[in-house]
């Protein structure tokens, strides 16, 4: 009966949970492991989808994850940083009413 979500720990709620499992629920680092090729990535799940992705920092790039789910991965970064730039132009508002 209760509403209580298993999965519910920390940032669970990113679509990028759907591709990767948290390895170790008692280091505060976010190891998380690669549903398709049990890759293990550190740094949370942003980390994830830039490995699902590939071309980012870390260079490697999953090379058993399906075209759409890069796809999808590589829209959740971007409008990731999309809403970020809105939240930093929003007091600039006013400018549009010339
Ligand atoms: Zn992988």
């Amino acid at each position: 009966m209760a509403n209580y979500e298993p999965t519910s720990i920390r940032g669970k709620k990113d679509p990028g949970w759907n591709h990767g499992t948290l390895v170790n629920l008692n280091k505060p680092i976010d190891r998380i492991k690669c549903n398709y090729c049990s890759k293990i990535t550190k740094g949370g799940i942003s980390r994830l989808k830039e490995y699902l992705v590939g071309g980012f920092r870390n260079a490697t790039a999953c090379k058993h994850v399906s075209e759409c789910v890069k796809v999808e991965m590589k829209e959740l970064i971007e409008t990731k940083k999309q809403a970020k730039f809105v939240m930093d132009s929003v007091p600039h508002f006013d400018d549009m009413d010339n």
